[in-house]
């Protein structure tokens, strides 16, 4: 077992978990890399971690600064910790629709956090990342991560997650699926094993059915921190630059209510209590897993802990509210039958 000198020193390395259950009777295996094992719960540590070590070593973070960023979550963990661990303050813009539970985690963890209308249009000085941005250049020693447009961000995984899962693997991974949000996880990771697969691993995107990655029309979905929802007409112009179109083979849309069925399966099944972004693409892998071969085999990334969504996807009332039960008193969900 690892000794470490620091929490810093636990990202990473997490465990590939084999789904048995969800793959029986289906021809390739498929093993999940657990990113919810990591500090902060989710794959955004690495991200977090490798961004600030990039910003000391280009000198564009220094000794008692000051880390800034606009996020929905679980980027803002992950930089809360490296800060708190490092000794830099750290600010954190979110859209007034976070979650209380990840809110209070960001204070536990000492970062200040400021909350702006989710409503606010991209040109408008109070939107997350105008006002993020806005800070960070009113604040002396202040630096903005900006993980949408920073390299540190898919060069963690290319560095990090992509060796992993090959190690892991013995090489014998075929088909690699994961979810999109900065493009970071996919671009990276993509990139390493598409390298030193001599280009034979398939990279499959995992999308909900109206975001603009996968060709929707980008109307609203519920699953959280994954997908683009702006016009597809502008899509291209606001595409972040972590996100490398190239490395991905195919992407594989996937509705609101399956990824909730597959997360609800995921930890009754599985004993693993993931969020709504792992349902979306454990759901897309179970395609993949259905259309593969013997010899294949599907590694797809669960890239957080059900923990931060218990008053969400795992609470009856929203589920409800939210249109994702029949309401017939079963408490069954209303798309286990179809
Ligand atoms: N799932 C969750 C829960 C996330 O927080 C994120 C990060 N936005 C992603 C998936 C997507 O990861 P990436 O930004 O590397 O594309």
């Amino acid at each position: 077992m690892p000794r470490h000198e620091s929490v810093l020193d636990a990202i990473g390395r997490t465990p590939l978990i084999r789904l048995a259950r969800l793959g029986a009777g289906l021809p390739a295996p498929i093993y999940l890399k657990a990113e919810f094992l990591n500090p902060g719960m989710s794959v955004k540590d690495r991200a977090a971690l490798a961004m600030v070590l990039a910003a000391e070593e280009s000198g564009a973070l220094r000794p008692g600064g000051t880390i800034v960023e606009g996020t929905s979550g679980n980027t803002g963990i992950g930089l809360a910790i490296v800060a708190a661990q490092r000794g830099y303050r750290c600010v954190v813009v979110l859209p007034d629709k976070t979650s209380p539970d990840k809110v209070a985690v960001l204070r536990a963890y000492g970062a200040q956090v400021i909350l702006t209308p989710a409503t606010r249009p991209a040109e408008h000085p109070e939107q997350v990342r105008n006002l993020a941005r806005g800070i960070s250049d009113r604040t002396p020693g202040g630096w903005l991560a900006d993980q949408y447009d920073n390299p540190a961000n898919p060069h963690a995984h290319v560095v990090g997650t992509g060796p992993e899962i090959w190690q892991q693997t013995q090489g014998r991974i075929t088909h690699f699926v994961a979810g999109i949000g900065t493009g970071g996880t996919i671009s990276g990771t993509g990139t390493y094993l598409k390298k030193v697969s001599d280009g034979s691993v398939r990279v499959v995107g995992a999308d909900p059915r109206t975001s603009v990655y996968g060709g929707g029309d980008g109307s609203p979905y519920a699953v959280e921190a994954i997908g683009h929802y702006v016009h597809p007409e502008t899509a291209r112009d606001v595409w972040p630059l972590s996100y490398d179109e190239a490395v991905v083979d195919r992407i594989e849309r996937i509705e609101d209510r399956e990824s909730i069925e597959v997360m609800h399966r995921l930890a009754r099944e599985e004993g693993l209590l993931v969020g709504g972004s792992s349902g979306t693409a454990v759901a897309a892998a179970l395609r993949v897993a259905r259309d593969a071969s013997p010899d294949d085999l599907v590694v797809v990334i669960a890239p957080d802990s059900g923990r931060g969504y218990l008053s969400r996807y795992f609470n009856e009332d929203w589920l409800l509210a939210m249109g994702f039960r029949d309401g017939d008193g079963s408490g069954r969900p209303a798309f286990a039958d179809r």
